[in-house]
């Protein structure tokens, strides 16, 4: 049977993008729909717009450091409106780059939503169906409103990068990774921040140790931050009986505060632990969810897991034999660069001739919470429920900010195995982890071990030296 497409890709995000482009230049024709923009979560709504608020919030630090350093520099106020602009231009900047890398490599692009018709049909939002031999799904993920009452009243990271205005206060529900970069940039930018997380420590899963200091660093810069605590009642601030709540606000001295505009626009919000207060904005991080409803998969016969995700096996086949899929939406390792992994591998393992399986192992990552986390390996709780342990640590001030008179600490950290020696976890809290863990992140891969990172020469005066100089564990497990 002649198809339209020897490959159909469904989705325009770094996934899908990145599989298109290298399919058709092994010779394939190649088609490619997106319902939004080009880029997807990663380039739209996701790490690069986060990354670039993520510089604008630093600079609130930066002022003054600069002063301790000699400049004669002012605070100035934070101009939302100014920066959103810029932002979103540099978001059509990048959205027409990825246009133009598909157009350069001949891949048809349909702006348009696609579902699928049968496991070779594709039916596009403009009325026609095309055919292909491959179809490719990579439609990503949303980010998911709690079950409450009132929940519809607060924002997700889908729409912070288009606010009309910054707002005075926010509180942010999660501990995860987006409510606790959120959190720090957003006080950075000096909004009031306060955020709720439902258990003892944020960043559930990571090293304690590491995850610890980005809490208290996070606070120490001013983040309001509640564990164990979670959110039972929203309803916007005009509707809200006020009668019994209004003296008890979340800190002493802090009162609660309307937005600017008489109270129509705040949120009220009462908490597990009973207390009360209003807030301009509250923002929900409380996790994503795969884009698979209505597409017509389960019709296709393609299996989806418990949480709506597209079951894959290793070379992100589905139970369907011509249907494939990759990144967010198979709920494997949410992060861009694992779905640009996992397109690769497909297009090897398709168009190549070389099945290649996608490697989800000791995969380095960054949380640009402020102090930023870098990390790859395991954590020290799961190291040592498997095998014993030594544990190299410091945590010191460094150089640059106790010049300035910063509190800032930072934490590097190495698990090693008692019995190979090989590192099977770095992590650091620290400015630029997110630089540290890539390159600490290839030793760790190769199966370097404690001895490896001895050998080699400390690069003086720098934070991450100390991750080659730490002569004994400080502890054993
Ligand atoms: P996460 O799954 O990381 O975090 C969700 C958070 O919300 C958790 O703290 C969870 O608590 C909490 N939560 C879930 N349901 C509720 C509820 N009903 N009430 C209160 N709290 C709730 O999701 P994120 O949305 O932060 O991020 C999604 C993924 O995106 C991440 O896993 C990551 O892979 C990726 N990402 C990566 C980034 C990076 O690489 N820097 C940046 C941003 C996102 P609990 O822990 O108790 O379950």
């Amino acid at each position: 049977m002649a198809f339209d497409y020897d490959l159909f890709v469904i989705g325009g995000g770094s996934g899908g993008v990145r599989a298109a482009r290298t399919a058709a230049a092994t010779g394939a024709k190649v088609g490619l729909a997106e319902e939004f923009r080009m880029g997807g979560t990663c380039v739209i709504r996701g790490c690069v717009p986060k990354k670039l608020m993520v510089y604008a919030s630093g600079y609130s630090e930066m002022f003054k450091d600069a002063r301790a350093y000699g400049w004669d520099v002012t605070d100035g106020p934070f101009d939302w409106s100014k920066f959103r602009s810029h932002l979103h231009r540099e978001l059509d900047r990048l959205e027409s780059v990825y246009r133009k890398l598909l157009d350069g490599s001949d891949v048809a692009i349909f702006d348009c939503r696609a579902t699928l018709k049968d496991p070779h049909t594709i039916a596009l939002g403009d009325g026609r169906d095309v055919t292909a031999k491959h179809i490719l799904i990579a439609t990503g993920g949303r980010p998911v409103l709690p079950d409450i009452q009132g929940a519809e009243l607060g924002i997700t990271s889908n729409e912070i990068f288009n606010l009309e205005d910054m707002p005075k206060s926010i509180l942010i529900i999660g501990g995860g990774y987006i409510a606790s970069e959120f959190a720090g940039i957003l006080n950075g930018l000096g909004v009031a921040v306060t955020q709720f997380y439902r258990g003892a420590q944020i960043l559930r899963g990571f090293d304690e140790e590491a995850r610890g200091l980005v809490a208290e660093g996070m606070r120490a810069k001013g983040v309001d931050l509640h564990l164990g605590t979670n959110i039972v009642d929203i309803r916007a601030a005009k509707d809200a009986d006020f009668s019994d709540s209004m003296g008890t606000p979340m800190e002493q001295g802090k009162p609660a505060t309307v937005a600017s505009g008489g109270g129509g626009r705040g949120i009220w919000v009462k908490a597990t632990n009973g207390i009360e207060q209003v807030f301009d904005q509250v923002m929900f991080a409380t996790g994503r969810a795969p884009n698979t409803e209505g597409m017509g998969l389960e019709a296709a016969g393609v299996a989806l897991g418990r949480s709506g995700e597209i079951i894959v096996d290793t070379f992100s086949q589905t139970k369907v034999p011509s249907i494939y899929a990759i990144g967010d939406v198979t709920n494997r390792v949410q992060l861009t660069p694992v779905a640009i992994r996992e397109a690769m591998a497909f297009v090897e393992t398709v168009f190549k001739g070389n099945p290649t399986p996608v490697d989800h192992d000791l995969i380095p990552s960054a949380i640009f919470t402020q102090p930023e986390f870098g990390t790859v390996g395991l954590s020290e709780e799961d190291a040592r429920a498997m095998e014993p342990v030594d544990i190299y640590c410091t945590s010191f001030k460094p150089m640059n900010h106790a010049f300035s008179g910063r509190s800032d600490r930072v934490l590097m950290k190495l698990v090693v195995s008692k019995a190979t020696r090989k590192v099977l976890g770095c992590h650091i809290v620290a400015d630029h982890a997110g630089e540290m863990i890539q390159l600490a992140g290839i030793a760790v891969k190769m199966g370097a071990t404690k001895e490896d990172f001895d050998r080699t020469v400390a690069v003086h005066p720098t934070m991450a030296e100390e991750l080659v100089t730490m002569k004994d564990p400080v502890r054993s497990a």
